[in-house]
């Protein structure tokens, strides 16, 4: 099979929305009017975003969802995105668990595949995705103010549990590593409630570095600091309540450097005033997608943590960070 017909089998399709699909030299779309594009690519690389035993549907879910969950965390409608691949060979049960795992999540969110690029190398996956909002609108990182309710959304840490147990430190039955497991290999781009929370949040990231460090761009982008309450932080990672678990549980601190420092959660960490805290409910309501308000940004820089009794924790959770080890 060659690079053209790989192409027109796996990744071709008509164009719908898109006034010019995959085939020539540019794809073209048509923003709707007045609308501003957002625009964010990731790059995946085996064996350092994914394990090379992955099941090739969930790694095309996982591809397209960590560049949805960007869009969400703007508050951006998708539209469309791009997809650069680099292949060993041309595996074709490999390209049909890919396309079908990738056109299943990009369906879902009616965002069109337009164009991309394929190559022989080492298992690499470049997504850009393109998505529209209204202008003045997108959520950025630099609108916290002291004063305001921080949360999350849904569950935090059990991709980081998962991975534990792959790397063998921790051992946790397979019920509960099943449910982690998802977590880490089919993340839920928020993309609902990005939308949901247009004009209500103050400032949004998603978290793919760990809670830590993503509310660290925040902080530092809205020149403040923050606290967290840890006993409510603990909480998020839903293998801690699996029933399968029992009484065999960790220590909190494994817990908290789970939903701390975990990564690969996707998703959103988010502010708005304390004003605004039924608004919050009603989006996370409209959006079908649980939050947690868990603390509160404050004046003083940095981020601090507190136990249930207001007491400070001093313990220092890290986030990933590429370069740092
Ligand atoms: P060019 O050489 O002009 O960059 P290519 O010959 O590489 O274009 O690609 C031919 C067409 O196929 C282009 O429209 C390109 O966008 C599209 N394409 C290439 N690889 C992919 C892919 N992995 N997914 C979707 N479209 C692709
Ligand atoms: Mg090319």
């Amino acid at each position: 099979m060659g690079e053209f017909d790989l192409i027109d089998r796996y990744f071709r399709r008509p164009a719908r929305r898109a006034a010019l699909g995959v085939g020539d030299d540019c794809a073209l779309l048509n923003p709707t009017p007045g609308m501003q594009l957002a625009i964010s690519s990731d790059l995946l690389l085996e064996g350092r975003h994914f394990l090379s035993t992955v099941d090739p549907h969930k790694l095309g879910h996982k591809a397209l969802a960590v560049n949805l969950s960007d869009l969400a965390a703007c508050g951006a409608t998708p539209l469309a995105f791009t997809l650069a691949l680099a292949l060993p060979q041309a595996d074709e049960a490999w390209l049909e668990g890919f396309s079908r795992g990738l056109f299943a999540l990009a369906d879902a969110h009616d965002c069109e595949l337009i164009g991309g690029d394929t190559t022989r190398g080492p298992l690499a996956i470049c997504i850009t995705v393109f998505g529209e909002v209204p202008p003045g609108q997108a959520l950025l990182r630099s609108g916290a103010r002291p004063g305001d309710d921080l949360y999350v959304s849904g569950t935090l840490g059990d991709a980081r549990l998962a991975l534990e147990v792959f790397r063998g430190t921790r051992s946790v039955p397979q019920a509960v590593f099943n449910a982690a497991r998802e977590r880490m290999e089919r993340p839920t781009p928020r993309i609902a409630l990005g939308l949901a929370l247009r004009g209500v949040a103050t400032a949004a990231a998603d978290i793919s570095d760990g809670l830590a460090g993503d509310l660290g761009h925040i902080l530092k982008a809205s020149g403040t600091g923050a606290c967290i309450d840890t006993s409510i932080a603990i909480q998020l990672i839903a293998a801690r309540g699996h029933p399968a678990l029992g009484t065999s549980s960790f220590e909190a601190e494994f817990w908290l450097e789970c939903v701390l420092a975990g990564g690969d959660d996707y998703e959103l960490v988010f502010t708005a005033p304390p004003d605004a805290r039924r608004v919050v409910e009603a989006a996370s309501a409209q959006a079908q997608t649980p939050v947690t308000r868990i603390g509160r940004i404050e004046a003083a820089p940095g981020l601090r943590l507190v136990d249930g009794a207001g007491q400070a924790v001093t313990r220092r959770f890290v986030s990933f960070d590429h370069f740092s080890t």
